[in-house]
């Protein structure tokens, strides 16, 4: 059982998909591991940490990945990269398949097993495995450290010999995990914290963390929830009457986060150039939600922008401004699935393929694009 690890070739992908820990687990399980040279310099692994754990180190990336039987990764492999893997390899990582429906029929076509994480179920058993939250919890701690160092105040109410400081108000809009941390990170440094969310089960998740829940309370409020726990797009009138309140409610922030996703779908625009042009000067946007259309009128990916002094901050891959953590938690959840594919005895590849993990992760299989939310587009 050979594992092969890649750089990643995307330049703007710091995170690797294993850590000398799941090395050695992997080891343990009876795998060989090839580290390609560098793989974790972004999240500040060395390839002697990696060698420490046993990992052999390869120089480049051909012969590995021709080697491997499984092959770890981040983002989705290259079409270079994919030329170089054998059929019958499997792949996993979050493969991001929405919108690239060519990208999978390469992978069928290629003969790759491949998995993506980000469809694995929200189950009690696949929790150790949900790479959407592990990543979501780093972005959303990390969204109020980039507030707070474009902000240029603090955070915390400071009375000191020379005055008082007042705190700083922040408002998180979407309470989901990424939402949730935001809001404890925001308390930890001292911020008085309000939060919004269209699900009413978010309403004392916020209070728990010790913030005030704002939003339009009405009867389509109290149904908004899926039975998956996500949100539902809303009504026209509903949005009508949360962009009101909100609206007063943003004009005394001093930062506000946005976090609100619906799946499938773009991200529901929140925050109006009005509502922006109604803040004060100094005052900060992070956008979290910038790389699926953006939350605030006007955030561009990639750039801080400033509008009249008040900033919109539309970081990519925010996770991965926390790579090294980000790293250790993704090559975790990335354990967790790959050893359910392992007999532990036999130390060889043995996937069930009836395996709901597997099922709802699997994309392409035996030449196929096997997912039904994409098999009956080709492969
Ligand atoms: P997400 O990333 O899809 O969305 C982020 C948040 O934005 C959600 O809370 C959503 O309700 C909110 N949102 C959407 N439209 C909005 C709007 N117009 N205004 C304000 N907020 C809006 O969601 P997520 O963070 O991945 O999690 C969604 C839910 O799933 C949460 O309840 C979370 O706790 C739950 N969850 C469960 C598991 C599990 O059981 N294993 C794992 C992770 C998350």
């Amino acid at each position: 059982m050979k594992i092969a690890v890649p750089t990643e070739t995307d330049k703007t992908e710091p995170r690797v998909a294993a850590t000398p820990e799941t090395v050695k687990k992997f080891i343990a399980l009876g795998a060989e591991v090839t580290v390609q040279a560098g793989a974790g310099a972004g999240s500040r692994i060395t390839d002697a940490d990696y060698e420490g754990a046993g990992a052999t180190i390869a120089k480049t990336a051909p012969p590995m990945l021709k080697a491997a039987d499984i092959v770890l990764k981040v983002r989705r492999p290259s079409a270079t990269e994919v030329k170089n893997l054998v059929s019958g390899a499997i792949l996993v990582g979050a493969l991001d398949p929405f919108g690239n429906d060519e990208d999978v029929k390469a992978l069928a076509e290629s003969g790759i097993d491949a998995f993506t994480m980000e469809f694995m179920p929200r189950i009690t058993r696949a929790q150790s495995m949900d790479v959407l939250s592990s990543q979501a919890n780093l972005a959303g701690y990390q969204s109020i450290i980039d507030a707070a160092s474009n902000f240029g105040r603090a955070f915390p109410m400071m009375m000191t010999a020379a005055g008082t400081v007042p705190a700083a108000r922040v408002f998180v809009m979407g309470a989901g995990v990424a939402g949730l941390q935001a809001i404890a990170t925001a308390r930890r440094l001292g911020a008085v914290v309000t939060a919004t969310d269209v699900r009413p089960a978010a309403k004392e998740q916020v209070e728990s963390l010790g913030a005030k829940f704002i939003a339009v309370e009405d009867d389509e409020f109290r149904q908004a929830e899926t039975s998956g726990g996500y949100a539902k797009e809303m009504s026209k009138e509903y949005q009508a009457k949360q962009a009101d309140l909100i609206a007063a409610h943003i004009a005394k922030q001093d930062v506000v986060v946005t976090t609100a996703l619906i799946p499938g779908r773009p991200a529901p625009k929140l925050v109006s150039k009005a509502m922006v042009a109604a803040m004060k000067p100094g005052s900060v946007l992070v956008d979290l939600a910038v790389e699926r259309g953006g939350n605030v009128e006007g955030a561009k990916p990639g750039e801080v922008v400033d509008v009249d002094g008040v900033k919109i901050v539309g970081y990519l891959n925010v996770a991965g401004r926390i790579a090294a953590s980000a790293s250790a938690l993704y090559a975790r959840n990335l354990y967790a699935f790959v050893e359910t594919m392992i007999d532990k005895e036999k130390k060889a590849l043995a996937i069930d393929w009836d395996d709901e993990l597997i099922k709802a992760t699997n994309l392409t299989r035996d030449g196929k694009v096997v997912h039904p939310a994409f098999a009956e587009k080709g492969g």
